[in-house]
């Protein structure tokens, strides 16, 4: 479904933040990539659609090597890796409806289109989403009325309404309580499940990939050092 061979990112300013990561996601597995501060787990999940672009190696998402595609079938490729941040990334003076809807255009000037054109399914696949995570209620609220786990979970919605192959998960509770962080977490495994989805999860707490991830990577300095079931994990990592 993914692989990566031998992925390398320097930056500019010479720090070496992946080291030569080779790395095989088989279809519908969810991964938890652990490890400290600076470890290079945000520079992985972004050097895959190339947010980040990589120094050298490639990344394969099925038949397609991301690393050597142009803009126009890049972003195209993008279209199938959805994206939850930290942050949430929401607009806030849009609704939650609209801001699901979003996902359908992609990364580039996504907000300025929102001028209800979207077809009739967009639209239902977006209210089931929202049905889904609890929110139908909340489908005219503007996103700045909104909780942090209620943005994550349009997050989520915006992300799955692109009907990706795979989706990228960058600290995804690391601004919300830990309680709303479980939910969190058990959401996106239950949505992967159900839709057979791949995801890799940048997960800073290592509790909460062992409750819910079958398999964990753990990154440090660039380079991974376990790669196994959650329950392998010796505590300080
Ligand atoms: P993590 O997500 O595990 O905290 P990062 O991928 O953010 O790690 O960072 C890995 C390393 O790359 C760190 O040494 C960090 O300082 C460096 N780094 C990250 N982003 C940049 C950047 N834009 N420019 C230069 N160095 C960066
Ligand atoms: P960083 O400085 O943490 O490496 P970036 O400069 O790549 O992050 O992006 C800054 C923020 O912009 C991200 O944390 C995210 O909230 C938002 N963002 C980045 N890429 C996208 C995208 N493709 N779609 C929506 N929001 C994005």
């Amino acid at each position: 479904m993914l692989r990566l061979d031998a992925l390398t990112k320097t930056y500019k300013t010479g720090d070496k933040a992946l080291k030569a990561v080779t790395l095989d996601v088989p279809p519908g597995q969810v991964i938890a990539l652990i490890g400290p501060s600076g470890a290079g787990k945000s520079t992985l999940i972004r050097c895959i659609n190339r947010l980040v672009e990589p120094t050298s190696g490639s990344v394969m998402l099925e038949t397609t090597n991301l690393t050597t595609l142009r803009p126009a079938a890049l972003r195209r490729e993008r279209r199938r890796m959805g994206m939850i941040f930290q942050e949430y990334a929401l607009v806030e003076r849009l609704t939650v409806m609209e801001n699901v809807l979003s996902g359908r255009l992609g990364y580039v000037g996504f907000w300025r289109a929102l001028t209800r054109r979207f077809p009739q399914k967009d639209v239902d696949e977006a209210f089931r989403l929202l049905d889904r995570v609890g929110l139908l209620h909340m489908a005219d609220k503007r996103a700045d009325q909104l909780s942090g786990g209620q943005r994550q979970r349009v997050g989520i919605c915006r992300a799955l309404i692109q009907d990706p192959a795979l989706l990228l998960v960058d600290e995804p509770t690391a601004s919300l309580d830990p309680k709303t962080s479980r939910q969190i977490m058990r959401l996106i495994c239950e949505l992967c499940a159900e839709r057979g989805l791949a995801a890799i999860i940048n997960i800073h707490d290592v509790a909460l990939a062992q409750r819910f991830v079958a398999r964990v990577i753990g990154l440090r300095f660039g380079e991974i050092v376990y790669d196994g079931p959650p329950d392998g994990l010796t505590p300080e990592k």
